[in-house]
């Protein structure tokens, strides 16, 4: 079957900060962290609370080798990192990428200035796999392994973000988030990257009437946008992620229903959900 092994797993699908609690348990309260198999090899999207209960899963795999994309670093993004144990397996080796530093800041030196006492005990030195830090800028086409192709692109965030396409065996995973979009304008550089993409995730942390209402600016985007682009491009599937942390489970509930009679085959992030791409 198509797709059968081109899998994407939610281990954190919340935006801004972990918000767990009986409220939020159905869909989960973790940030921002995805599993990505294509075939025998293993990718990972950004590094929220989620990543640490990932890591928690692949000790028994270890050696591993793999690549960690972040879509930038913004705190919900590289909260986990340090409790992510196989980077504390010596047989292990990781690649971490970013396209949205720019001149002024390397991936490396970030991660340093992070990990640094008072604000954290232990330094990025401390992980004893074998650890490489690569930057690179969004629009840049990566190839992380034989079959394995990553196209990026600017999103429009503070302090910048990477959207993501991995093509594997002739299908595509898009990974959108964070992003604003201005409305009555879809995003040239969304719309490129999703084009006829089999499945896509998106920044969907408001709805469009919370957005109008309050959030102009703040650098995310909405179920609805996430919809239109969609049917813009051609997409097979859109997958809504990044949810508010005040979006309790009954809301999105709420918006599951309305998302599904928008675009039939939406289906929202939870903990542990798994697509075949
Ligand atoms: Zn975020
Ligand atoms: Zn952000």
């Amino acid at each position: 079957m198509p797709g059968e092994d081109f899998l994407v797993r939610f281990w954190g699908v919340r935006g801004s900060i972990a918000a767990p609690g009986p409220a939020t348990a159905r869909y989960g309260g973790n940030t921002s962290s995805l599993e990505v198999r294509c075939g025998a090899r293993l990718i990972l999207l950004d590094a929220g609370t989620g990543i640490r209960l990932l890591g928690n899963r692949l000790l028994a795999e270890a050696p591993l080798e793999a690549d960690l994309y972040f879509t930038h670093t913004h705190f919900d993004h590289v909260c986990g990192l340090p409790f992510f144990k196989p980077f504390f397996q010596p047989q292990n080796s990781f690649r971490l990428w970013a396209g949205h530093l720019g001149e002024r800041m390397t991936l490396h030196r970030l991660l340093r200035e992070f990990m640094v006492a008072p604000l954290f005990p232990v330094p990025p030195e401390a992980f004893r796999a074998r650890m490489e830090y690569r930057d690179f800028k969004g629009g840049e086409t990566l190839l992380p392994a034989p079959g394995i192709t990553v196209h990026t692109g600017v999103l429009n965030h503070p302090d910048g973000a990477t959207g993501y396409r991995i093509e594997y065996g002739g299908r595509s995973l898009c990974y959108i988030t964070d992003t604003e979009h201005v409305p009555g304008a879809p995003d040239r550089n969304v719309l490129a990257l999703i084009s006829g993409a089999d499945l896509v995730i998106y920044d969907s942390m408001y709805t469009d009437e919370e957005y109008e209402k309050s959030f102009v600016g703040w650098g995310h985007s909405t179920w609805q946008e996430g919809v239109r682009l969609c049917r813009t491009a051609g997409v097979k599937r859109l997958v809504v992620f990044h949810h508010d942390p005040d979006h309790d489970d009954e809301m999105l509930d709420a918006i599951a229903r309305e998302a599904e009679a928008a675009l039939p085959g939406t289906v929202l992030a939870r903990e542990g959900l798994e697509l075949a791409v």
